[in-house]
């Protein structure tokens, strides 16, 4: 099961998750399902003021926790993303004005309330819970390498950008943690490689550009597994992002796993990429983004560009009637599936099918899945405008747990991004159910039920 698609041997991404982490890396007596109270917003009813349901993260776990499936125990409990981290991704300037400005905070969050309280209020039950979401994302994408899959009961702030928030996301949580990700596993690879790069691999030049496959497939760390069968296809259908690089110019003489002939150091001079003193180019673990919340993940699409990231790649299905209508962004989808308001759910299922097989056609084989699992194609959502049943729901979840299980042989990393509708925290409960049950992802059996 997804335990056999592990890229990397348990603890190896450790050292690069030390502000992330409490205690020690979490062992076999914990799920890779990352969890913090803090995820949950309750302040002066302010979480009746959106029509998210801000608590949702609790009663989700609680509801797993009913059913002998997860306990609190069970899971692994992240720290807070500090600015330095955030500052990987967004600009300073953004940084400030967020934690500087209520007016600002208002604006990301739609709450124009928020405009008139003082900025220790916010900082408490606004800023600080979103980083522990960021936090949460982060360290369950490593979680994720290391076991085959992860939750983060939490996290897919997808609206989010570099010098922006908007749409109650104000943090990138997904670039940010692919970046880390990205540099957790140079930083592995080098170790377990024992060279000299080691230290030196703080900055991935052009000979490092070279290394991925060949460094992946031999490291011990673990990338190679697996990683030999990638189909190096490529990507020429895909519409690529303006400033496309990553696709097309890696395929051709390349022929093995990527696009090693890529010089494009993804992240490197922009000058904040600052994550863990790595640069991003040497590693270049293949992601995919499966976007199926009902908005599209402008956010990320737009920090895509920003970073000129390769080898990160963007299914994004989302309803062309709602917020954002963010064309800029729409140009960094490779595999965009459109829907129309109202969108029932056989019809999504078979479009989600068909989206997936172009995937799988057009793109390399990812090393990675981040499956922003949004909520809000619910019928009777009140922001999503879809009409996705609940067992529609639990189905498309299924669809793309076994899709990375059975076609993409990757692990996947599921966040629960949007989801407004009063059910959404039964249904997501449901569907986590079913994914443990299917995928037998529960605890051994030693640890009881
Ligand atoms: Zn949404």
């Amino acid at each position: 099961m997804f335990s056999q698609l592990a890229k990397f041997r348990p603890g190896a991404l450790a050292a690069s998750y030390r502000d992330l982490l409490s205690g020690a890396w979490p062992d076999s007596s914990k799920l890779p399902v990352v969890y913090h109270d803090s995820y949950n917003i309750r302040f002066l009813g302010l979480e009746k003021l959106h029509p998210f349901d801000s608590c949702k993260y609790a009663k989700v776990l609680a509801g797993l926790q009913k059913q002998g499936l997860l306990h609190k125990a069970w899971t692994v409990k992240p720290r807070q993303a500090t600015l330095e981290v955030l500052a990987d991704v967004h600009t300073q300037r953004y940084i400030g004005d967020i934690h500087a400005h209520p007016s600002t905070v208002a604006q990301v969050t739609e709450l124009a309330p928020l405009a008139c309280l003082p900025m220790c209020l916010l900082e408490r039950f606004v800023l600080a819970p979103m980083r522990y979401h960021v936090g949460g994302t982060m360290l369950a994408a490593a979680l994720a390498l290391e076991r085959g899959w992860a939750v983060n009961l939490g996290g897919g702030m997808h609206h989010a950008a570099a010098d922006r928030g908007m749409g109650w996301c104000p943090f990138d949580d997904i670039v940010l943690a692919v970046r880390r990700a990205r540099a957790a596993a140079h930083a592995a690879d080098a170790a377990s490689a024992g060279t000299a790069g080691a230290a030196a691999g703080a900055d991935p030049g052009p000979a490092s550009t070279s290394g991925p496959a060949a460094g992946n497939a031999g490291a011990g760390a673990g990338l190679g597994a697996g990683a030999g069968a990638a189909s190096g296809p490529v990507a020429e259908g895909t519409e690529g992002s303006s400033g496309q690089q990553g696709l097309g110019s890696s395929g051709p003489g390349a022929g093995g796993r990527q696009g090693q002939g890529q010089g494009q150091a993804e992240g490197l001079g922009q000058g904040r990429g600052q994550g863990q003193g790595q640069g991003q180019a040497g590693e270049r673990i293949k992601v995919l983004v499966i976007d199926l919340d009902a908005h599209q993940g402008n956010g990320v699409e737009r920090d895509k560009l920003e970073y000129d990231m390769a080898d990160f790649y963007i299914l994004d299905a989302y309803n062309e009637g709602v917020f954002p209508a963010d064309r800029l962004a729409k140009s960094a989808i490779d595999v965009p599936m459109p829907l129309r308001p109202l969108t029932p759910t056989a019809t999504y299922l078979q479009l989600l099918d068909r989206a997936l097989e172009r995937a799988a056609e057009q793109l390399p084989r990812p090393d990675l899945v981040v499956y922003n699992a949004g909520t809000d194609v619910l019928e009777g959502d009140p922001l999503g405008g879809l009409a996705v049943s609940a067992a529609g729901v639990i189905q498309r979840d299924e669809r793309v747990w076994r899709w990375c299980l059975e076609t993409a042989r990757c692990p996947v990393l599921m966040l629960l991004s949007g989801g407004y509708a009063p059910e959404s925290a039964a249904v997501i409960t449901a569907s986590l159910a079913n994914l443990f049950r299917t995928f037998r992802l529960g605890m051994a059996p030693p640890a009881g039920e």
